[in-house]
Order: C-alpha cells, then structure tokens, then sequence
C-alpha cells in the first residue's frame, strides 16, 4: 500500500483536478504529520489512513471525505489540532475529521441492552454520513492488523465490531463491507467456532466451488441461446460468519446449506432477471421454498435480487442469484451506491437514483435512515441530505465507562440517573457533565458523557417532578415520595390503620396461619373481611395498626411466604 495506488484510482475514476489536488496536499499534511510514527505491525503509520482513503474511493465519496480521510488521525496523535486543519483545509473538511474524532471515545463493553442505542448513537453524534462510512472503513483496517494488539484489546475490539460496527454497515446497505468486518471479528470473538468452521469447511468449499466452476460455461451457453444478455457471470461464496450464524439454525449440518457457493448473474434490468429465473426452472426443477423475490420485496435494508436453489446439473444442489447492475452495486455499496459519481464526461454529476426500499416492520430509525436516503435527488440537495438530524426525540448520552444511554429530547442528569439505578436517581446530589459540574435541570445533550454525584442521605425532592421527562424517573421519584409520605404518617406515636389485601386461595387453617403471623410480630387485626369463601379466589382484607414500616414490611414478607396467599398488598387509611 502506498500513495501511488490511491491516486491511480482516483485518476481512473476521472476525478477533477481539484480534487486530485486536494487529496495530494492532505497526504503531504498528514504524511508530514505521522512521519516517524509506526503502527503496531511496524509499518509507517500514515499506512493506515492512506487504506481508509483507498477504501473511500472505491465506495466513490467526495474528494472532502477522502481528504479527512487522510487526515482523520492528525488530531488524535500528532501535535496538530483540529484548527490547524481548519485554517489548511477549510470548515468541511475539519468537520468531517472532529467527527471522527468524537467517535472515538464510543465504547462497546458487551452490555446487550445497550447494543442498540450505542449503534443510534454513533449515527446521532457523527451528524454526517460521510463520517459514518470513514468510521467503519477506518475499523476495517484496524481490524485487518488487530493481530498486532495485545489479546485482551483484540477481543474487545472484535466484539465491537461484531456488534456496532457490522450492524451499521448491514444497515446502510454495505453488504460487502458487513461481511469483511464480521469475518475479520469471527476468530476473535469466537476462536473455538471459527476453527471447527473452516477445518470443516475445507473439502465442501472446493468441491462446491469446482463444481460452480464447472457449471458455469453451461449456463452461459443456455443464456446465449435464449437470447438474454448477461453482463457478468460469476461465483460467490458465502462469507465465514453468515455462513456459521446459518449453520447454527440447521444443527451445524454443512449438507444442508446449499448457498455456500451460489451462481450470481447480473443482467441489464429486472425483466431479464425474471426472464432468467424461467430458464433455469425449465432446465431443472426448483427446490419447494427457496424461491426469494427480493426484487418485488426488497429486504428492510434496500437489497434486492432474485434468488432460487434448483437441483442443477449433476443432482446437485445450487442457488442462483439474479440482479440488474444497480442491484448489484446497491446491494455491494449500499448507501454509497446512491451518490457515487457518474463516470461519464468526467464532471462531477451525482446518481439521480431513487432506492427502493421495503415498508413495514421494522425500527423507526431505520425508516427515518430511508426517507432520508430518498431526499438526495438533486446535487444541491445533496449535503443536506447527509445530515443525520432524525433522532429528532431522542439524545444519547455516555457513561463515565463509554455505555450508551438513550433518553427523551431535553433529558437531564436526574433522567440519566434513573435510568442507570433507581438509586443512583434516589441519592444523586449533583452532575458532571463533560467533568463540569452543571444544575440538575441541565438539559442533554447528544454525545456528552455524564457522571452523576451521590451522596448516601439525599432523598429524591418533589421538585424533580417539574423537570424530569423519561416516565422512568417520574414514577421512580412519585413512588419514593409516596413511601415517604407513609413513612412520616406512620412514624408518628398512636400509629395508623394499614388495610391489608390479600389474594387468596381458601383453604381449611388458612385464617389462622394468617392471624399467628400478626400475633407473633404482636399486631392486633382489628378487623377482617372475607369475600364469598364459596369461590376458590378470594380476598382477604385484614386492618391493622401500625407504628412503623419495618413491622408492616415484616407482616407483608411473612403473610407472603403463608401457603395459599398469592399477592399482598396495602393502603394506608385516612
Ligand atoms: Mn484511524
């Protein structure tokens, strides 16, 4: 990898002279920058920020993004700051590069519950697409030399990987770029799995990619002959991870996974597709259920193809799979596919494709994500349609650990606080945000990490209720004030009548078990009703005086542990 291959692409793909001079002058920045840096595998660090560049290319982005792409570690690890790329580069370009930075601080630490919220999260903070692509090309190659990291930050990183970044790139339609991060986190995350996969993988792969090899020319003859067009032929095998997380839903059973290595012919347009598919079940039969239409029912991530598994030549078993050229690069550049450069005239025109997409079921953000994809047309819509503002309701915010905490829009520390612990909410005193102190009715913002300060007596105030706005932490301090309310009434000397409601179900001893509990604990029932004993549920209403919490906490566990009572439950009288 040096600079040579960078700019020969750039010249294949009739970039203007700017552009080209653009990514010259950011690779002497950062060359100049990094210069005597060596990343861990030893080699000159500047390898790693010319491989994003590369890879941005190859997904056709602007010669912006290719630039912060060769700048995108000048900040973090050399002297210069992200003012000095401003005042060589401009606002766009330091835009790009403080949002990767700003991503950096994002850690996966394995909680699942927060899995998806750091996933929105990482879209809501990048602000920008452009910097959500240079982030997961940028850990494509960090995973490509993980090798080189200590073994407990390998497994981290991988898992990260496997869980936010892949996620991501699925999302935005990268399947290729999916598939190179899983396979990439795979032996790390799952060692064990990933060498029973490819020690059993070994004869099946070539066999079956001999045997598509050997099919192929057939097929090709059979296209010609009936006059439909191909513009590729060719095979592809599935990537490791698929392919293991497919053989976990069919008993590890390789037999039964016919896709292994699947035909793929791309065609001009979507009749010739369906034209095909009709060949190929004329010549040999199709497998029952395995036919997918996911030209007419696009995935919920935009891909479309047809595929079909037929008993092929040989009694053999085969999938094939049918897709127009744009199909084929959506399905292999996703989101990027929508704005890569059209080559002709080498002017700088946009695609002026719409994507077409599935409806229905699937997460919110993901449809926001497409309609915001559907919005660039025109050119000079075209950085507006790049912001990522669809979170419109939500912030996310970090843990001093890096865990992602997703709250409703104007949230404060007290929200934040409840939602990691009730009694974190109960005790706080105060809030560092950023490692500032700030009010407690401070309202959130998107990225800020926030630490929350406690203190072992605080009670929660009624004035908490004024500000909060996630329903958690609403009925978290009611349900305090409550008790509190009850505690100050029963604390007070004569005492006070607790009725006691008791879902019971009736049987011979039962009240007397009932009352021994009250008489052990010395509290007199004054009063006790039953309702119809003739059903087999009934309730229980005992009242009772108390002088204190801890006594009724006692009756309620004790009653609750009596054979026969199903849920108990009090009220204070008045
Ligand atoms: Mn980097």
């Amino acid at each position: 990898m040096n600079v040579n291959t960078l700019f020969s692409v750039l010249e294949t793909q009739s970039r203007r002279a700017e552009e080209l001079a653009l990514a010259k002058k950011a690779y002497a920045f950062a060359e100049n920058a990094h210069r005597g840096q060596k990343r861990k595998s030893g080699d000159p660090y500047i390898v790693h920020p010319l491989a994003t560049a590369l890879q941005l290319a190859n997904l056709r982005l602007d010669g912006q993004t290719i630039a912060a792409a060769l700048l995108h570690d000048v900040c973090e690890d050399t002297p210069h700051t992200i003012l000095d790329v401003k005042k060589q580069f401009g606002d766009e370009i330091a835009f790009l590069v403080a949002g990767v930075t700003k991503l950096d601080k994002l850690r996966y630490r394995g909680v699942e519950r927060s899995a998806e919220s750091l996933r929105k999260m990482f879209l809501a903070i990048a602000e920008d697409i452009r910097i959500v692509l240079l982030k997961l090309v940028d850990r494509l190659h960090n995973m490509e030399t993980l090798g080189f990291l200590p073994p407990e930050k390998q497994k981290r990183i991988a898992l990260e990987t496997l869980e936010i970044y892949a996620p991501l790139a699925y999302r935005l339609g990268i399947g290729e770029l999916k598939g190179q991060l899983e396979d990439l986190a795979f032996p790390y995350v799952h060692p064990k799995e990933h060498e029973w996969l490819v020690s059993t993988l070994k004869g099946h792969f070539s066999d079956r990619h001999a045997y598509i090899e050997r099919i192929k020319p057939l097929i090709a003859e059979e296209f010609i002959r009936e006059r439909i067009p191909f513009l590729d032929i060719h095979a592809r095998a599935k990537h490791h991870y698929s392919l293991y997380k497919k053989l976990l839903k069919y008993d590890m059973d390789i037999t039964k996974v016919f896709d292994l290595v699947a035909l793929r012919i791309v065609f001009n347009d979507a009749e010739q597709c369906y034209s095909a598919l009709g060949v190929i079940h004329n010549l040999w039969k199709p497998v029952p259920f395995l036919i997918k239409d996911y030209i007419a029912l696009p995935k919920p991530n935009g891909y479309r193809s047809l595929h079909t598994t037929v008993f092929g030549p040989e009694g053999r078993m085969v999938e094939f799979q049918f897709r127009t050229k744009e199909m084929h690069q959506e399905a292999e550049n996703g989101i990027a596919a929508h704005w890569a450069y059209s080559e002709q005239k080498g002017t700088q025109v946009y695609a002026k494709r719409l994507p077409s997409f599935a409806p229905k079921r699937e997460l919110i953000w993901i449809q926001q994500l497409r309609e915001w994809q559907k919005n660039f047309q025109k050119p000079s819509e075209f950085l507006d349609a790049l912001k990522i503002d669809f979170f419109k309701n939500r912030i996310f915010v970090l843990t001093p650990k890096g865990d992602a905490i997703d709250l409703p829009e104007g949230a404060t520390p007290i929200d934040f606080a409840y939602s990691i612990h009730t009694d974190v909410g109960n005790t706080a005193t105060g809030a560092k945000v950023n490692g500032k102190m700030v009010p407690i009715d401070y309202a959130l913002k998107n990225g800020e990490i926030v630490e929350i300060l406690i203190q072992k007596n605080r009670k929660p105030s009624a004035d908490w209720l004024q500000f909060v706005k996630s329903g958690e932490a609403k009925r978290k301090i009611s349900s305090f004030l409550k008790k509190k309310q009850e505690d100050a009434r029963l604390q007070h000397g004569k005492g006070e009548m607790v009725e006691l409601r008791l879902a019971v179900k009736d049987r011979i001893g039962l009240l007397r078990d009932v009352s021994q509990v009250f008489t052990r604990q010395k509290i007199n029932m004054k009063n006790v009703i039953t309702t119809d004993a003739s059903q087999s549920w009934a309730s229980l209403i005992i009242q009772a005086l108390f002088k204190n919490r801890t006594d009724l906490e006692k009756i309620m566990v004790r009653l609750k542990k009596v054979n026969g009572i199903e849920q108990v439950s009090y009220k204070l009288l008045s």
